[in-house]
């Protein structure tokens, strides 16, 4: 037989089998063992005299099918010290109505699934499952170390689409979340760089922002085909209405064009290869598409500038029309775009966080406190250390 326990300084007296609502129910009733030594949780020292008593009832990890609940006598020592103050335990939290152990177990199961499963496993509210969630991601998080943060990459996020806004700061380096702080204006983000404080600024050396929209080579290629290849190819179709079959070809080609190179399986690599010899504006459009991503490869800016004067001029060249018109609306982004030649941002760590936070954000049931969404966000990146 095993020995139930856990519960130092106290022992069972009593308990009985209850059934609430079709489910089985353990209470055990603790008493206090005498002569145990009890401390005071004031200043942690023995105290032997008790002051009172509150019964209280904890919910402790579940034992087999049975759901278990503690009668557990709250006492409060006569602390020659302190005063009246309630003893300490190892097992309880002061004002905790739940064991140590259970919260544990809760929090290991928040942290890969949602609230609303958890509560259910443990038969618990799904408002006491997120305080111990919380209370745990407080301590085991702490506070942020920004020692030694060199670069910085800035993001937002939507709360509630269109309403509410949060920014998230990423060490980039290290792999992890600094910040996550509600709105996205300077005025909102001022308290990172005040937690920062003036010596650690000055040890930044890169602040890569809003990596999302545009300085990012996975939006920059997705613009590209959609307003550079797409269009050349609809108005090549236009242009060949009278050879049915060449319009059809080329109409059907959209997937072929926008696929990597590298991703068009061997029997269709012929197909392109036919359509790019025979239609000299999808052959323009398609190699330029090639060389912009060759942009992000270079590690020395001057190299990459040198790159984008080619590319430009090729593009303007062509004298297609989508060409002209992107390399006017890329322009004014390119010197950030190039200054990741110098410092690789990181932009895969941030779209990864982004898509964690949209999974965050989808299992958060009754996340309405962005603090604990906050929260969540930072223990999903805790970082390289
Ligand atoms: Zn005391």
């Amino acid at each position: 037989m095993f020995q139930l326990g856990g519960w130092k300084g106290y022992r069972v007296w009593d308990w009985r089998q209850e059934d609430r609502g079709g489910q089985s129910w353990a209470v055990l009733e603790l008493a206090p063992v005498e002569g145990a030594e009890r401390l005071c949780s004031g200043c942690d020292q023995p105290v032997a005299a008790i002051h009172d008593q509150t019964v209280r009832r904890i919910r402790d990890l579940p034992l087999f099918e049975y759901a278990v609940e503690l009668w557990v006598p709250r006492l409060r020592l006569a602390c020659p010290r302190c005063g009246p103050r309630l003893e300490r335990l190892d097992w309880l939290d002061p004002h905790a109505r739940v064991t140590r152990r259970l919260a544990e177990s809760v929090a290991r199961l928040c942290a890969g699934t949602s609230v609303r499963h958890t509560a259910r496993w443990f038969g618990l509210d799904w408002k006491t499952v997120k305080a111990i969630d919380f209370r745990h991601l407080e301590r085991s998080l702490g506070p942020p170390n920004l020692d030694g943060v060199r670069l910085l990459a800035m993001d937002e996020f939507a709360i509630q689409k269109g309403h509410r806004y949060a920014t998230v700061v990423v060490d980039p380096e290290r792999k992890r979340v600094l910040w996550v702080g509600r709105g996205r204006s300077r005025a909102e983000i001022r308290p990172f760089f005040e937690l920062l404080g003036p010596v650690r600024c000055a040890q930044v050396r890169a602040v890569a922002m809003d990596m999302n929209s545009a300085y990012d080579l996975f939006h920059v290629v997705a613009k590209y085909g959609r307003e550079v290849i797409d269009r050349v190819r609809v108005d090549e179709a236009d242009r060949l209405r009278a050879d049915k079959p060449a319009r059809r070809v080329v109409k059907t080609s959209r997937w072929l064009l926008l696929r990597n190179r590298e991703n068009v399986p061997d029997e269709q690599v012929v197909r392109l290869e036919e359509l790019l010899a025979a239609n000299k504006a999808l052959l323009t459009v398609y190699l330029l598409k090639g060389d912009l991503k060759g942009l992000w490869r270079y590690r020395r800016e001057a190299w990459a500038w040198k790159a984008w004067k080619s590319w430009k001029r090729r593009a303007l060249r062509s004298g297609l029309e989508p060409l002209r018109v992107f390399v006017r609306r890329l322009e004014p982004y390119l010197s950030g775009i190039l200054a990741h030649c110098r410092w690789p941002l990181g932009t895969n760590l941030v779209e990864g966080i982004n898509n964690k936070i949209k999974v965050i954000k989808r299992v958060a049931y009754g996340y309405r406190d962005d603090a604990y969404f906050f929260l969540k966000i930072r223990a999903a990146f805790p970082g390289l250390g």
